[in-house]
């Protein structure tokens, strides 16, 4: 039906604009996005999108652009965040991670997978079915989004504010699987306090040690992982637990009176994350007291996600991906985190569906295949065609 669009998509095109956009770093923390939402307001000007801009937080602003196409018809999201993981350790990587080079078929920097490549598929994509005389109808919406790396704070307004789409595509990273489902996550930081004194006046039964009474937590919570093992979704695998950072003490010399952890737990769709802590606190309060309490501090709780895979946005990705990649379509789970939750508790089918690997997100020399860039776009362009043909209206 829609044959004439993925013949306009050129893989020069989204490599140029992944390289583009790599050029621009945006890492979170600190939460740099603004300069490459300005670059991307200007894009999608040149190719036809209403574009409006506005700050979630002081200089971050989220880009949404709106391209319209006949009248009535489906309003169709893509959603990719603006952010990117900081670099790390620069001497792990074998090239500068903001340079965007073009090697052996392979796109890299920082964000190439995660997820500029997607944005980059998206706009491209965007630009062939306005460039097509195909009759469509509907609404296409790109939102550029700020601090998905941390607290999804961009997703969040955009679920707020008036764009009302029928559904989603999120272009994170899915090894060419249709992401249905995701998990949760949850960042605890537990405190225990101690007395401090001199390193030499120790007495058995007298001294309260913070870090003592950490590690008595610690092993705690290093025994709830095989249970969780235990328990296994189709799609997103286990919950997990793990402790993240531990920080106490002072001096060698002096008994420590505060010790802190951070706790990473993942969490299934479904799970809530109060209901996790509280089940955390069941276990660990009755061994620890009445020798000592803890405190106990979500930092941050985002929630999983799922939605059927009979939803009419799962049928037309499948059916878009079968049309441009003669291949049969995949349906799985992530097992990180995303802002899939946000559109999906505001009651909006959404999937994640994107260009790269998981595996490439957040490590040294991250790239991604020009091909999967290829392949995304054509796919993409197709949802769309297929969102707003007449047929599926
Ligand atoms: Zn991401």
């Amino acid at each position: 039906m829609h044959n004439n669009i993925p013949a306009k998509i050129r893989s020069e095109d989204i490599v140029r604009l992944t390289r583009e956009l790599v050029r621009i770093p945006s890492p979170n923390p600190p939460g740099l996005e603004s300069e490459v939402s300005d670059f991307l307001a200007s894009k999608m000007k040149a190719i036809g999108f209403k574009v409006q801009s506005y700050e979630v937080s002081p200089g971050r602003p989220n880009v949404v652009g709106h391209l319209r196409f006949g009248s009535g018809g489906k309003r169709l999201m893509f959603n990719g965040h603006l952010d990117v993981v900081p670099i790390g350790d620069r001497s792990l990587w074998d090239e500068d991670p903001y340079s965007g080079i073009l090697k052996d078929g392979r796109v890299y920097g920082r964000g190439t997978a995660d997820m500029k490549g997607g944005i980059a598929s998206i706009i491209v994509a965007a630009k062939a079915l306005a460039d097509s005389s195909s009759d469509l109808h509907g609404d296409l919406i790109f939102a550029g989004v700020v601090d998905e790396e941390s607290h999804g704070s961009g997703s969040k307004r955009i679920v707020k504010e008036e764009y009302k789409a029928d559904m989603v595509v999120i272009g994170e990273p899915t090894d060419k699987k249709i992401c249905i489902a995701h998990k949760g996550n949850m960042w605890l930081e537990i405190t225990t306090q101690g007395t401090a004194e001199h390193s030499s006046q120790v007495r058995v039964g007298k001294s309260a040690n913070a870090i003592y009474r950490m590690v008595k937590i610690v092993s705690l919570l290093e025994e709830m992982l095989p249970g969780l093992q235990e328990i296994q979704d189709d799609r997103v695998g286990n919950p997990t637990i793990s402790v993240g950072t531990i920080e106490g003490g002072t001096k060698p010399n002096v008994v420590p009176d505060v010790c802190k952890i951070v706790v990473d737990r993942r969490m299934l769709p479904g799970e809530d994350p109060k209901k996790v802590l509280e089940e955390l606190k069941a276990r660990i309060l009755p061994v620890i007291m009445p020798e000592f309490d803890a405190a106990f501090k979500i930092l941050i709780a985002r929630e999983g996600a799922q939605i059927s895979p009979d939803e009419e946005i799962v049928k037309i990705a499948s059916k878009s991906i079968m049309e441009a990649l003669k291949i049969p379509p995949e349906i799985g789970g992530l097992g990180a985190t995303t802002d899939m939750s946000f559109f999906v508790r505001a009651g909006i089918p959404t999937i994640i569906y994107g260009p790269g690997s998981i595996k490439q997100a957040h490590v040294a020399n991250e790239f991604i295949d020009v091909d999967e860039l290829t392949n995304a776009t054509k796919v993409y362009a197709a949802i769309a065609a297929n969102t707003f043909s007449k047929s599926s209206r």
